[in-house]
């Protein structure tokens, strides 16, 4: 009998724990956009404006205009788990913030080269320094800034080589970021956006606040959307089994696209809902005439309990507490509400 030598366990070097996981929560550009963009928010920004250089590989720059960073505070800044939004477990249950875990910044300093520029309320001059591995390189340099802060991630994936090469094959990783600053510059109405590439004059994303969500999706979405929306909401409260509230836009017969895009946020954020896709997909298959593919912007508040959002490592997609009832009620609702558009529509004088 063949006797196998079991293979001895040893601890994995903490450098190579760190650049794993890095690996994980950044998992290409846009999910480094995503991050910064939702720090900046967190922040309270009113003003978002990304730059990107050769797909996000090159460059990521994200200038906001809130509320800063602490002097004190730069050393732990880009320190797993250094977080100023979550102090006990139990806070996840009501965090009202997009971060919580102080893993964002972090990763992006196993995995890039990171220079933050930031000012608080107050100061004469702001301070700007750079992160390897979590840690400062050097002191932060007085330096001066608009208010806010502004954070560099250059050469993303520069010591990840399988990622670098796929990541440089694909050509679209710009178009991810532009359509995600779309779907949050489409909620976040209050907030405005732009998005460039580096060295271009011409914005591919610019938005101004406006209070009126129709307008936000006319100038990012166009008024080929925009004239052709219907307003939808649905609400449920029944403390015992289901608490929610929908508010939404979604296209009417007139509207036709190729692909579906369906903008959703769950208590202010951007998620996917693979369930909630499928069942509208449903509807207006067997609802309008010609199987035209919908435009959908849905915002859906729930109890903060009834939301894990600690499910996934990009925090892409959170789990719901009574998840098919929601799916269902939203699906009937939207069915009548597209019914009800589409056959009033019919009365509507030719022109
Ligand atoms: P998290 O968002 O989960 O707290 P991050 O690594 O994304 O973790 O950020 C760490 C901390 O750095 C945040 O808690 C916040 O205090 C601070 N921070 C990050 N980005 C910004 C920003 N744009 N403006 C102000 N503070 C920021
Ligand atoms: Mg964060």
């Amino acid at each position: 009998r063949n006797l196998i030598e079991p293979p001895k366990i040893h601890r994995l070097e903490e450098s190579v724990v760190n650049r794993i996981a890095a690996g994980e929560v950044i998992q290409r550009p846009v999910s480094a956009v995503k991050e910064l963009v939702e720090n900046s928010l967190d922040a309270s920004s009113t003003s978002i404006n990304i730059v990107i250089k050769d797909g996000g590989l090159k460059l990521i720059q994200v200038s906001d205009d809130g509320h800063g960073i602490r002097y004190e505070d730069l050393p732990i800044l880009c320190e797993r788990h250094t977080t100023s939004k979550l102090s006990v477990y139990e806070d996840l249950q009501n965090i009202k913030s997009m971060g919580f875990r102080g893993e964002a910044l972090a990763s992006m300093t196993y995995v890039a080269h990171v220079t933050v520029t930031t000012i608080t309320g107050g100061q004469l001059h702001g301070y700007r320094v750079s992160y390897r591995d979590g840690v400062m390189e050097h002191e932060p340099k007085a330096c001066a800034a608009v208010k806010g802060t502004q954070i560099m991630i250059e050469n993303l994936f520069y010591n990840m080589t399988a990622r670098r090469k796929t990541l440089q094959n694909s050509a679209d990783d710009y178009a991810k970021i532009v359509d995600l600053i779309c779907r949050f510059a489409v909620h976040h109405i209050n907030v405005s956006f732009s998005c460039r590439k580096h060295g271009a004059a011409r914005t591919d994303v610019h938005t101004v606040a406006t209070s009126s969500r129709i307008d936000a999706i006319k100038s990012i979405y166009g008024v080929s959307v925009s004239r052709d929306l219907i307003e939808v909401t649905a609400s449920a409260n029944d403390p015992t089994c289901l608490v929610f509230n929908m508010h939404g836009y979604i296209s009417n017969s007139n509207y036709s696209a190729k692909k579906m895009t369906m903008v959703l946020f769950i208590n202010d954020r951007l998620v996917e809902c693979t369930a909630l896709k499928r069942a509208i997909e449903v509807v207006y298959a067997a609802t309008l005439p010609k199987a035209s593919k919908p435009f959908v912007y849905m915002s859906i508040i729930l109890p903060p309990e009834h939301v894990d959002v600690n499910v996934h490592p990009t925090k892409r997609e959170v789990s719901l507490l009574n998840q098919e009832r929601i799916v269902e009620t939203v699906q009937t609702t939207i069915e009548s509400q597209l019914r009800c558009s589409n056959s009033s529509r019919a009365f509507l004088p030719q022109s």
